[in-house]
């Protein structure tokens, strides 16, 4: 068992907490899922806020044997990190780190010629053979080369091949409407998909790996699993598709918990005014209590409640559940606590994993928004923590 830093909370107010345990737990089950597709951590976002290396390590120990990041700066900070499991970053611009991405091994994709023209030439000045992945656009939209150009990009990237300065090792493409499984959109996708590869096949391609799927994919398109799948969100416990199954439904555990100490609690009347612009404001005599986090930390401004706001993100302080009472600050909010047995310094969950936690599934609802934007969107100057096994115990 490889053992990990354990970052020591370096303010006592609050944290990020990150149970290693689950996202081992989580990659061992997509797995299992996959069939006998091989499975890519996906990473960016410093790992969807949790921690890029640390999570990689987990994950890799799990059985997920590839590694993904959106850009080439997180693939190589794994490399930093000493990580020598395959490791793909697909965002990448004209003018890219292409030389250190080669050195450092790192696979990259191409969706336009002038990608592979700029790869080929890294890999000329750096006398080693580039690894690429060509994206085809299967109908997301996004990235992708569009259907009309993939046989230039094709016989481009094979022309570099031949020359031996570059090995397409991967064809691949990205879902619109995974989320929705019954979605039609998905069998035309996973159509375009079949008949870009068997294209590029029939050019004399022969690619180690063919992915398409991600989370929601892996756990409901079997169809989609191909060599490889890609799953992100997934792998942190979160339900990709919440409308349909809960996380827990498919042996998945969220592995963030994001905890607070109440700075102050007071006792204040009836009437009373909370926070900026009073959106909310006390019904009884009550008591308030602050957490020291606000948006600056990843609280979403939408978490606020009272007038013209939404009903307020739910948090748990000591056993009972309360919502943001009032507007979300810069650094701070604040709850109203009514009757309840609290003092400064009391825990407060924001959401987690645990017995009666809030969820981020829930936080996502009270702010409208998805699971993937709560986790991924806390700041760095919260501590993470890690917990599960292998971490070393200050
Ligand atoms: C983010 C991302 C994934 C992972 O998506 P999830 O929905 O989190 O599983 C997979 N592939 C690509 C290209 C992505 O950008």
């Amino acid at each position: 068992m490889v053992t990990h830093d354990f970052a020591r909370p370096s303010v006592p107010h609050a944290e990020v907490r990150v149970d290693l345990d689950a996202i081992r737990a989580n990659v061992a089950e997509l797995a299992v899922r996959a069939g006998g597709a091989d499975v890519m951590a996906v990473v960016k976002a410093d790992a969807y806020g949790h921690g890029l290396v640390p999570v990689a390590r987990a994950a890799l120990e799990a059985g997920a044997s590839w590694l993904g990041t959106a850009v080439l700066t997180e693939a190589l900070a794994l490399r930093a990190a000493g990580v020598t499991a395959r490791v793909l970053a697909w965002l990448c611009a004209p003018g890219e780190r292409w030389s250190d991405a080669v050195a450092a091994d790192v696979d990259v994709s191409a969706s336009a010629p002038w990608a592979v023209g700029e790869i080929a030439a890294a890999a000329r000045e750096t006398g080693r053979v580039a690894r690429v992945h060509l994206k085809v656009d299967s109908g997301l939209g996004r990235s992708g080369a569009p259907r009309q150009a993939w046989a230039g990009l094709v016989d481009e990237a094979l022309k570099a091949q031949a020359e031996g300065v570059l090995e397409v090792v991967g064809l691949w493409s990205h879902l619109a409407f995974a989320d929705e499984p019954g979605h039609p959109e998905n069998a035309a996708q996973l159509e375009a998909f079949n008949a870009a590869v068997a294209f590029a096949e029939s050019r004399g391609a022969r690619p180690e790996v063919r992915h398409l799927a991600n989370s929601a994919a892996t756990l409901a398109l079997p169809d989609t699993h191909f060599d490889l799948v890609r799953p992100g969100l997934a792998v942190y416990g979160l339900s990709p598709i919440p409308d349909q199954v809960a996380s827990a439904d498919v042996g998945l555990r969220p592995a963030m918990s994001v905890r607070a100490r109440l700075t102050l609690v007071k006792r204040v009347p009836a009437g009373h005014g909370v926070s900026y612009s009073h959106l909310y404001t006390t019904d009884r005599e009550t008591t308030l209590g602050l957490v020291p986090l606000g948006y600056a930390d990843g609280v979403p401004r939408h978490a606020s409640s009272g007038a013209g706001a939404g009903p307020g993100a739910p948090v748990l302080v000591n056993g009972v559940t309360r919502r943001v009472a009032g507007r979300v600050c810069m650094d701070q909010f604040v709850l109203d606590l009514r009757d309840d047995a609290v003092q400064a310094g009391d825990e407060v969950v924001l959401f987690g994993g645990g017995e009666g936690e809030p969820t981020a599934q829930q936080w996502a609802e009270a702010c409208q928004t998805i699971s993937y934007e709560i986790v991924s969107r806390f700041a760095p100057r919260l501590p993470r923590t890690y917990v599960g096994a292998g971490v070393e115990r200050p």
